[in-house]
């Protein structure tokens, strides 16, 4: 094993190469079955869209379907004088391996890094649906987000464009509550 290989994108995409790299990073075989996790495809980097960007100037992208809908979604928060700040969007299965590989390089026990974050190849931010969100005067990926105007306001309005909470308190993913992630999935749209 040599963890130190690096992993690009292309090798990630299929099943083979996801295993090899979850075997290299010292994930469980069957993580995604215990977890109750799905696989999530990579969006198409190419037509991501960008709907925000970070406060070092790093572009937030969605895809195209999602972005739209979040647009709708902003579009009704800002008329309800509630400010959504997007701090996350798509993120590759690179990227999601330099976080883990990150987390362990700094000593942090496996069990732990994976109640915050999800395996490669099973983030809803590959798919370019999942945004994470603040509001002003709230630390961004903090559970107090949930005591906010704007997470009550989500709460209310957001399955209307089609947004989901995905990771409830006590969710059965072993994932860490997540009031902040929000996840476009078009089933769930209201009118
Ligand atoms: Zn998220």
């Amino acid at each position: 094993m040599n963890a130190t290989v690096p992993i690009t994108c292309a090798m990630a995409v299929g099943p083979v190469a996801l295993a090899e790299l979850h075997r290299c990073l010292g994930l469980p075989a069957d993580y995604g079955q215990r977890r109750g996790l799905a696989l999530q495809a990579e969006a198409t980097i190419d037509s991501l869209v960008t709907i925000a960007y970070t406060e070092d100037g790093r572009a937030i992208q969605l895809a195209p379907p999602a972005a739209a809908a979040w647009m709708s979604l902003k579009r009704a928060a800002d008329a309800a004088a509630i400010q959504l700040i997007p701090v996350s969007g798509f993120r590759s299965i690179t990227r999601q391996t330099e976080i883990i590989r990150g987390h362990l390089a700094s000593g942090r026990p496996l069990d732990d890094i994976l109640r915050l974050v999800a395996a490669p190849g099973y983030s809803e931010h590959h798919t370019g649906h999942a945004v994470d969100l603040t509001t002003p005067d709230d630390p961004p990926l903090d559970a107090g987000f949930a005591l906010t105007p704007a997470f009550t306001w989500l709460n209310t309005h957001a399955c209307r464009f089609g947004f989901l909470m995905s990771f409830a308190k006590n969710n059965p993913h072993g994932i860490a509550y997540e009031p902040w992630h929000w996840c476009w999935r078009p089933s769930a749209e209201t009118t």
